[in-house]
């Protein structure tokens, strides 16, 4: 099969995965695999065996062909229609937790979560922000994702990347040119695996503060519910000194809904599915907040959330 031309899309697709190790699958389903609990299937999932699979892939697949790479879906809204191309979701071969003396190196499927208290145990203090974020280390690189005063800018010494056209690099902190919840993540690069510092501290201290950021969290997010975190960017400080879910609250719009979409009435810069809400619903949802808050303030808020894919019945 791979010597085939790769004349049309799907001899182009099936030239790509001929010789992959990792698993593929036809039109799969992602709705349930993201927190939102919506969206349409990715027309082909890649599950890579390690790096150097994902790297081959990439190197065989045509340059003219999308390919996106998914973490845990906390802070996605895949569209009912799906996602045309390749999705690429990396799992155990991109696990591995190393403890180094002043550091863990980490692989990108490994849960924020599941980093925080391994460096909890090994007495490493600064990662303790990552405890609450229920992302995995890849989005988390992608997203510059943080909390409480940190953020993984504040933390990275380097990531290791694969490259859209299937080349293996070692980027540093400052390559990655990381903003508030972004990165210059070159496009359509993947990141495999990334090194994090930390501090010898106490261990039990450490676990305090894990406890103590988990019980805020419960207080003031709805982290059981199927959403998706701050739904908008915080506006920069020169264009409202007001944060995103302040402007939200103040247009009137906590609890707002839409089908089984709503504005939480815990956290109003948060959406909820309620059960039945489409992507359609949430997207939306979100989009009538921005208008409101742009009447009531002035302000245009910013997704965070990365909308992606098709919507129901366009296209391919
Ligand atoms: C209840 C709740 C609370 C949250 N609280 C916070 C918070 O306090 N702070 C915060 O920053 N975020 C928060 N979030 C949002 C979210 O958890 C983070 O943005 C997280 O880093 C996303 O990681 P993920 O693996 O789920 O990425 P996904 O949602 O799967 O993807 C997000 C983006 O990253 C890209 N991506 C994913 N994996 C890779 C990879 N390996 N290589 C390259 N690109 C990749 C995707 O293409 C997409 O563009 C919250 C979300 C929820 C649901």
């Amino acid at each position: 099969m791979s010597s085939l031309p790769a004349t049309t899309l799907e001899d182009m697709v099936r030239h790509a995965f001929a010789g992959a190790r990792g698993r593929v699958s036809a039109q799969a389903p992602l709705g349930a695999r993201t927190w939102f609990r919506v969206g349409g299937p990715a027309e082909w999932l890649f599950q890579p065996s390690d790096a150097e699979d994902l790297a081959g892939m990439l190197s065989r697949l045509s340059p003219e062909l999308p390919v996106i790479a998914l973490g845990a879906c906390s802070n996605v809204i895949i569209r009912d229609g799906g996602l045309d191309g390749v999705v690429v979701r990396m799992a155990r071969g991109f696990a591995d937790i190393a403890v180094e003396a002043d550091g863990l190196v980490v692989g990108s499927a490994c849960l924020d979560a599941t980093v925080a208290e391994h460096a909890a145990q090994a007495g490493l203090a600064g990662l303790e922000f990552l405890a609450g974020i229920p992302g995995s280390i890849g989005g988390a690189v992608r997203m510059n994702a943080g909390a409480y005063g940190a953020d993984i800018a504040s933390v990275l010494d380097w990531a290791e990347i694969v490259t859209r056209d299937g080349n293996m690099l070692r980027l540093g902190n400052a390559a990655l040119r990381f903003g508030y919840r972004r990165s210059g993540l070159p496009e359509g690069a993947m990141v495999v695996r990334a090194r994090l510092r930390g501090t010898p501290a106490s261990p039990a201290d450490i676990a305090r503060r894990i406890a103590d950021i988990r019980a805020a969290r419960e207080l003031s997010q709805p982290v059981r519910a199927r959403t998706g975190g701050s739904t908008f960017r915080n506006p920069d400080p020169e264009v409202s000194a007001r944060k995103a879910w302040e402007l939200i609250d103040q247009a009137g719009c906590r609890g707002l809904r839409r089908g089984d979409a709503q504005v939480s009435e815990k956290h109003c810069n948060f959406l909820i599915n309620l059960g039945h809400a489409t992507a359609q619903d949430l997207e939306a949802l979100g989009e009538d907040l921005r208008q409101r808050v742009t009447q009531h303030s002035g302000v245009s808020l910013h997704w965070e959330i990365k909308r992606l894919g098709r919507t129901q019945g366009t296209p391919a």
